[in-house]
């Protein structure tokens, strides 16, 4: 094999290195890092450059640039969401999704993390106190803070210390309430950072499968298949009753059942 069919590249400028090593580490690869290309031009967090199109596409687009930059057959494409909990839609929740690509058999294997987004917050704020109890309570400078004013073309996001977080929303505060909120940066967020960690962590067990028919790595579930039965009526719900899994090479797939009934408070016709 050549150097390129033996390293693993990763699109960052956002200090994701060191925990997606792992991921190369299970597949016998050296990680390249793939620095010269700004992924902020790909979407941002922050007002400046919304995403376009939907985080897995996101991820993959990442995924294939570091592989036709760097010349790797393998590349390795982080991106993370956040929104409200899908439960009670009310406290913030973060999902990091990782694709890896071969661009030699052009496919993919993707895994995901996802729980409360503790680092997830935004504030409009009209005084100095407000400032440093908000920058306190989410751990500044260990968590990056940025610091604006909605329709305001200016943002600071590289405000290192309270020294400097001063000086920038000092003056700012003399002009009205200013805007803070987290900086959702991996480098700038320990607890987003340790959420990826956590999916290079899934994608390196889900490459461990591997598929019955043709022994490729990542062999694993891609999506639920409705139709558990209602114990009491025999209803047929749209509640999941098995996983489809699907190898990322060959296609091959099947059926894993997770159950074949559920309660009567599933039911639509039994609780309606
Ligand atoms: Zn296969
Ligand atoms: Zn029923």
């Amino acid at each position: 094999m050549s150097a390129d069919e033996q390293a693993l590249a990763l699109l960052t400028r956002h200090g994701k290195a060191a925990v997606l090593g792992p991921v190369a580490g299970e597949l016998g690869l050296t990680l390249r890092l793939v620095d010269d290309f700004d992924t902020d031009s790909l979407g941002t967090f922050t007002l400046e450059q919304p995403r376009q199109g939907s985080q897995f596409e996101a991820a993959l687009t990442k995924a294939r640039l570091a592989c036709e930059r760097s010349g790797c057959r393998w590349g390795l494409g982080s991106e993370g969401s956040f929104g409200p909990d899908p439960y009670m839609g009310q406290a913030p929740w973060g999902v990091e999704l990782l694709v890896l690509h071969d661009a030699r058999t052009n496919s993919q294997v993707h895994a995901v993390a996802q729980g409360p987004a503790t680092a997830y917050r935004q504030a409009s704020v009209a005084n100095l106190e407000a400032v440093l109890a908000f920058a306190s309570e989410m751990g500044f400078p260990a968590q990056g803070l940025i610091v604006g004013r909605s329709h305001e073309p200016w943002f600071h996001k590289e405000l290192r210390d309270l020294e400097a977080l001063r000086a920038q929303v000092a003056p700012a505060l003399a002009q009205g309430e200013v805007w803070l909120e987290t900086d959702m940066r991996a480098h700038r967020n320990p607890a987003r950072m340790a959420m990826i960690a956590q999916a290079g962590q899934a994608l390196v067990q889900r490459l461990r499968e591997r598929c019955p028919r043709c022994e490729a790595r990542g062999w694993g579930p891609v999506g639920l298949i409705t139709g558990a039965r209602c114990e009491c009526c025999g209803h047929e719900t749209s509640a999941a009753r098995a996983q489809r899994l699907r190898c990322p090479v060959c296609s091959h797939e099947a059926e894993q059942v997770l159950r074949e009934t559920v309660p009567a408070a599933r039911c639509e016709l039994c609780n309606p």
